[in-house]
């Protein structure tokens, strides 16, 4: 079996798939090997943990890096290692996991079976701020730096190899998915990401890159919550707003709408 393993960083591995652009990671010590994000389904799931098998190590601990289905949903089929996972991963799947399911059914009705069978699965070894996989002679660093594409994006770093995964906080894509997040502080959380990046950024979707990329899209999501806070104050036309975004219309006028909610949540904190 040929597995197109990339090794970006000394015990380091990505593979790209071509199913939703995804990419997994994985990160390898003497105690074994920690992979980045379970896939969508158990089908995926199994795939990806047979091609771990051409990589030197036994399997030691999964990531998911937030809880959208297309990461964690391939995690009953890694049930006999630690998931680790942010408290509020756990949380968006046993609350949402479902509503998920049913979405991706009616999104993607050729593999509706595949979704069927998924067995909605929380992580097992969860964290607020930061958490440390020993992986022997390494350490892999897990983080929440703050709410952005979701609730629960954390990012990993590995010591000395100079790679961060983001998670879908910076996606390779023409944008990065708004619907479950939080523009205003998806922009903060951005600047501590790149605080971390010594090197390679990978993201969950897409081909890695560098910190220039990683600096410009941290940049376009400031920018956007900053159109997306005139345009709720009232200071500024949406279709304005529009044509000044660095993003699709669809994804701006989506991201406009988690803006409003934004704000909506922090009146309702102040009161
Ligand atoms: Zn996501």
């Amino acid at each position: 079996m040929t597995v197109p393993w990339r090794e970006i960083a000394d015990r380091v591995w990505i593979r790209r798939y071509e199913s939703l652009d995804q990419t997994i990671g994985v990160i390898g010590g003497e105690a074994g090997l920690a992979v980045i994000d379970t896939r969508a389904t158990h089908r995926l799931a199994d795939e990806l943990r047979n091609e771990v098998r051409a990589l030197p190590g036994t399997l030691a601990a999964v990531v998911n890096t937030h809880g959208h289905w297309d990461h964690a949903f391939g995690n009953a089929r890694f049930f006999d290692v630690p998931i680790w996972g942010h408290v509020r991963c756990a949380a968006m799947l046993r609350e949402r996991g479902e509503a998920m399911r049913v979405e991706c059914m009616e999104r993607y009705p050729t593999n509706a079976d595949d979704f069927r069978a998924v067995e909605i699965t929380a992580p097992t070894d969860l964290f607020e701020d930061r958490a440390t996989l020993e992986l022997g002679d390494r350490r892999v660093e897990l983080q929440f730096l703050g709410r952005g594409h979701t609730d629960n994006d954390i990012v990993v770093t590995v010591p000395g190899a100079s790679v961060l995964f983001a998670g879908d906080l910076l996606e390779n894509a023409p944008s990065p998915w708004f619907g479950d997040g939080y523009p205003q502080e998806w922009a903060i959380t951005g600047q501590a990401l790149l605080s971390l990046v010594d090197g390679v950024v990978v993201p969950g979707h897409g081909e890695p890159f560098g910190r220039d990329f990683a600096e410009r899209q941290v940049a376009d999501i400031g920018e956007l919550a900053r159109l997306g806070v005139e345009v709720a104050a009232g200071r500024l036309g949406a279709d304005a707003a529009v044509r000044l975004s660095p993003f699709p219309a669809d994804e701006t006028l989506e991201a406009f709408e988690r803006v409003r909610l934004e704000a909506v949540d922090g009146r309702a904190e102040r009161d």
